[in-house]
């Protein structure tokens, strides 16, 4: 019935036309592949933040964000700072939570960030590392302002 059709598929793809579109679909995969695992963190540490940034427009959602995890999953929440605190390039509340909250919130907050950008971080003891090495996000990579780490090693 649509053999006629699978018969035009089949001499349109030959192999001239296949080596390419194998290649582009591969090349495709590999991107979102790596896409994904800079954005999905993974549970490697003992302890975590998770700091949720917004500005004036989105503070209400993200307040809203973070009462909600700390209600749920009984994650820390910290302050809501109108303000550039520590190496936060923008304006950020902090969750704090452990390896057994891990999955959970982290597929919740994916789930309801709506747009907000998350930077999930292990704790390691070693600040600078943390927020570089030991980092990942939910949303988009921020430029974290990590001179402030320099200053403050300086300064003890
Ligand atoms: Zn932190």
């Amino acid at each position: 019935m649509i053999g006629w059709l699978r018969k035009a598929i089949q001499s349109l793809l030959t192999r001239d036309v296949q080596f390419p579109l194998t290649f582009l679909f591969e090349r495709l995969l590999l991107k979102t592949i790596q896409v994904r695992q800079m954005k999905i963190p993974q549970n490697l540490y003992e302890n975590y933040h998770a700091h949720v940034y917004f500005n004036a427009q989105t503070i209400a959602q993200a307040e809203q964000l973070c009462v909600e995890a700390g209600r749920r999953f009984k994650v820390k929440v910290g302050r809501v700072h109108r303000k550039i605190v520590g190496p936060h390039p923008h304006w950020s509340c902090q969750l704090a939570f452990n390896a057994a909250q891990f999955q959970e919130l982290i597929l919740w907050l994916e789930q309801n960030r709506n747009g907000l950008d998350i930077l999930i971080h292990g704790l390691t003891g070693d600040d600078l590392e943390d927020h570089t090495v030991h980092a990942s996000w939910l949303g988009e990579p921020q430029k974290l302002r990590l001179g402030f780490f320099s200053a403050y090693t300086q300064s003890q």
